[in-house]
């Protein structure tokens, strides 16, 4: 027997329903009726509860929290989110990358870190991974790169070779590659990984003040990560466990935080510096630009449905308020129109009415109708108009977050400079910040990978792909994968 102040079960039009457990049929042991509108209701709404998963990064999940400012950087940006003092109410997305949304969580990928943040001025989307650089620096190669990671044609696996085919192909992906095989390939949980914006954006001051920056969420839990042995057993005895982690350490109150700080080149200095510093392949040595303080991104709510608030999160890196900007990052130029256009299709067309991408700032946009609109649209439906509706306030807000360009409209891959290569910040990675430990660790975890499923003629090149890196690695990892 229910308990008396038990809620009554209703269709979805709210009309109470007798039963729970049975559908309407022509006397106990007879056929069911087609106008059991109950029964269809509950069918149909089962049949259609799956979206598309994400092409990329499907595998996920998230929690709200808030980012604090603790230190002014206003002589760096406008933006209201970042002024000192300010609290902005923040949602976070960790993910895989390659698998689908059923993949275990401790498999060797980048990992995304996705920001939403609240601010007085719109949402802004901060789309990074757990990574400070990427596998590649021209947006046209991303789908291929991601095909490649995924599963083939004829056997729909995945295929080792078909990921070294690419790579050694795409000899800008060799600082990424070496990251991923190495220690922090496999983070010990979302909680113990660094989030990176990875892309160089622009700030813009309140004088109009121009200046490039790169952001570094450092975790205050310590960076930790498993072996390939621990993750190969965890996939099996626990796929989630990077899901569970969160959202247990948040349930327990132990709320995880990590400390964002900024690199930060004043805007002339991109001409002249050594290398492109929009080359997403590349870091800014610590060395050239130090990190710079700026706040605390805390986490401290779990969400109550996972579709609503996670799986229909859209995090959109064209997501930018007043006072910052993009910069000439081609595969940040790709994001921009990549990302909305998927949620178009995933969630459709009004999908930043799904309650949580919509902004806690008002919105007065000139959209209008469109499948699943949620809000009433009010005259006037134009601009300009003479009727009250809103006008662009360019005064307020100008179109600064900009640079000056020019030239022929070419296919060509970016100028080179003096110290633009593909290798040489990866053999610094193996060289001056990994101990031998980790060296160590980084040949067997590329000596595994390469020996499950990598064939001639790409084998042969996966070892030069690594004695480009490091000679030495190379011919370890060489020699590992011949057993000799
Ligand atoms: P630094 O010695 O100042 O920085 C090295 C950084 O490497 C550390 O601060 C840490 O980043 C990161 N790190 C430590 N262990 C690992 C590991 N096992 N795998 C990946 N990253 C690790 O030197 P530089 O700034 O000159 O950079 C040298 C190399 O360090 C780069 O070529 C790059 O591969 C790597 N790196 C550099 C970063 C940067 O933004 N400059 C960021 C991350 C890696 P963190 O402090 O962010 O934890």
């Amino acid at each position: 027997m229910a308990p008396k102040d038990t809620k009554p079960t209703t269709t979805d039009a709210g009309i109470p329903v007798a039963s729970d457990e049975h559908s309407l049929s022509v006397g106990p042991d007879g056929p069911l009726l087609l106008h059991d509108h109950y029964l269809i209701e509950q069918m149909a709404s089962f049949n259609r509860e799956r979206i598309p998963e994400r092409q990329p990064h499907a595998k996920g999940g998230g929690a709200f929290g808030h980012f604090e400012v603790t230190e002014d950087l206003s002589q760096y940006t406008k933006a209201a989110v970042f002024q000192p003092g300010t609290t902005t109410d923040v949602l976070i997305r960790f993910s895989t990358v390659a698998g689908e949304r059923g993949s275990p969580d401790t498999w060797r990928d980048p990992r995304g870190f996705a920001l939403k943040f609240y601010t007085s001025e719109g949402n802004y989307d901060m789309v990074g991974n757990n990574t400070p650089v990427f596998f590649l620096r021209d947006p046209m190669k991303f789908q291929h790169f991601i095909r490649s990671q995924k599963r083939r044609a004829d056997t729909n696996l995945r295929d080792h070779d078909m990921q070294w085919d690419f790579w050694t192909l795409s000899p800008e992906s060799a600082h990424q590659v070496t990251w991923l095989m190495g220690d922090r390939g496999i983070p010990k949980s979302w909680r113990h990984m660094n989030g990176y914006s990875s892309h160089t954006y622009l700030w813009v001051n309140a004088q109009g003040d121009k200046f490039w920056v790169k952001y570094h969420f450092k975790t205050d839990q310590g960076v930790d990560f498993l072996t390939q042995e621990d993750a190969d057993r965890l996939a099996g005895e626990d796929g989630d466990y990077h899901t569970r982690d969160l959202y247990d350490a948040i349930q327990r109150g132990d709320h995880p935080s990590w400390t964002l700080h900024m690199q930060i080149m004043p805007f002339k200095e991109a001409e002249t510096y050594r290398f492109n510093p929009f080359d997403l392949t590349k870091v800014w040595p610590h060395g050239d630009y130090p990190l710079i303080k700026l706040g605390t991104l805390t986490l401290n709510r779990n969400p109550t449905d996972y579709h609503t608030e996670i799986e229909q999160a859209a995090f959109e890196p064209n997501n930018l308020v007043p006072g910052i900007g993009i910069s000439p990052d081609k595969m940040l130029l790709g994001r921009v129109f990549a990302y909305a256009d998927a949620h178009r299709h995933r969630l459709g067309a009004n999908y930043k009415q799904i309650p949580v991408n919509r902004p806690q700032s008002p919105v007065h946009s000139y959209s209008k109708d469109g499948a699943m609109r949620i809000d009433n649209v009010t005259d006037p439906v134009y601009a300009p108009n003479s009727k009250g509706g809103p006008s662009a306030d360019g005064g307020r807000f100008p179109t600064d977050s900009t640079w000056q360009t020019s030239g022929d409209m070419v296919r060509a891959a970016y100028t080179l400079r003096k110290d633009d290569d593909d290798f040489g910040q990866a053999n610094t990675l193996i060289n001056n910040v990994m101990d031998e430990a980790a060296r160590d660790r980084l040949v067997a975890n590329a000596v595994g990978h390469i020996k499950a499923g990598v064939a001639e003629p790409v084998l042969s090149r996966v070892f030069e792909y690594w004695k480009n890196i490091d000679q030495s690695i190379g011919e370890r990892i060489e020699k590992g994968v011949k057993g000799d």
